[in-house]
């Protein structure tokens, strides 16, 4: 699905260097890479403040943690995600309300975020699922006709543009209050372990993340809030400034391997490649086509049989999920996920796949249909 010895070969000399000098440097903790990672990624995402975490769940914990909500407060969000999204909400006590993505872009649909405000609503979380953008200037619209907090999930979506209606753009993750990352491998910026990262323009949101993401600790040894553990290491950050330089290029060339994907399965009509919407950009984190005709499962076997991999992301809804039982969602609540979860399906999708590759696996899917 993704190729990430590949990339390490092509950038390996940079990427050891870069870890070579944190280990004769042995600052693993709070080392210089992390402050400079942290003000490039700032820079390239054109927001004020850029927090680094553990990793992508962290930091939509920590997102949560600084908003000052209560237990029973209710947090809206997509039922077509990764479970990070509202595992955070519920392990704080407050209240997962989940709604239905769109069927087409795959992400939170605005409609049914309205229907679920209540007067006990307090934030939503939308998530620019496999790189595309949710619609953020409706989100934002609603957000402040009901006083919400908006925290964006891009952990999809590192580098993508929102579109506003005025042609003014904005990097995913920096239009809402907080936006939350994850450089998991295989992210588009993916290190080689784990780790994370907030943007926010708003400077008390990013003391107070700093502080807890650290034990609570501004000065050394005093508590001012109740925090956890939650860094970034240093090795991983050099990696990540390595790996940064490099994005738009790897996003870039995600996309060349998208239009190719597109213009070989336009034309078969068992499946609809992925929609691509007005507003976003698309860094294609994942190709998702979706197979009619209830003939995915087919469909993957037919082509783990030509040694092509692919992955159903997501196989089973949120709402069904036996740790979420509680939240009494029944299966016919949500129709549009349940259609989704047995009809999408990812192809592999990497920059370091060529055109061979690409016309290999289409041909292999179009052999499928007899098209
Ligand atoms: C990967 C991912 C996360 C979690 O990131 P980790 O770094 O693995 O904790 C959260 N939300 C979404 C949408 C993701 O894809």
């Amino acid at each position: 699905m993704v190729d990430l010895r590949a990339q390490y070969e092509k950038i390996g000399p940079e990427i050891d260097n870069a870890i070579k000098s944190v280990l004769v440097s042995t600052s693993f903790i709070k080392g210089p890479d992390v402050k400079l990672f942290e003000q490039e990624l700032q820079e390239y995402m054109g927001i004020k403040h850029v927090v680094s975490c553990a990793n992508g769940t962290d930091a939509l914990h920590l997102a949560m943690m600084v908003l000052g909500l209560v237990p029973g407060d209710e947090v809206i969000t997509t039922d077509f995600t990764f479970i990070a999204t509202v595992e955070a909400v519920a392990l704080l006590g407050l209240k997962p309300v989940i709604v239905e993505p769109e069927s087409g872009s795959f992400n939170i649909s605005v409609e049914a975020i309205q229907k679920a405000i209540t007067p006990k609503t307090k934030a939503i979380v939308p998530v620019h699922l496999f790189g595309q953008c949710a619609d953020m200037e409706s989100i934002m619209e609603l957000a402040k006709k009901h006083n919400l907090f908006v925290i964006e999930d891009a952990a999809q979506a590192t580098g993508a543009d929102y579109i506003f209606k005025n042609g003014a753009t904005k990097k995913a993750g920096t239009i809402g209050h907080i936006g939350t990352t994850s450089f998991f491998p295989s992210k588009n910026l993916g290190c080689y372990g784990d780790g994370g990262a907030l943007y926010t323009n708003d400077e008390s949101f990013a003391n107070k993340l700093r502080s807890i993401a650290n034990h609570g600790m501004k000065v050394r040894y005093h508590y001012d809030d109740i925090g956890i553990n939650s860094r970034l290491d240093t090795i991983q950050a050099a990696i990540l400034r390595v790996k940064l330089k490099h994005l738009s290029k790897f996003n870039e060339a995600r996309k060349a391997v998208a239009d190719h994907y597109d213009e070989a399965l336009a034309r078969c009509s068992s499946i609809s490649i992925p929609e691509r919407v007005k507003y976003s950009t698309h860094i294609f984190h994942q190709y998702t086509i979706k197979v009619k005709n209830g003939q995915r499962d087919e469909l993957k076997k037919f082509l783990e049989t030509k040694n092509i991999p692919s992955m159903v992301y997501y196989p089973g809804p949120l709402h069904l999920q036996k740790a979420y039982g509680y939240l009494g969602y029944k299966a016919d609540d949500f129709p549009v996920t349940n259609g989704l979860c047995k009809e999408v399906l990812s192809l592999p999708m990497h920059p370091d796949m060529d055109r061979d590759q690409v016309d290999y696996i289409t041909l292999n899917v179009l052999e499928f249909f007899n098209t």
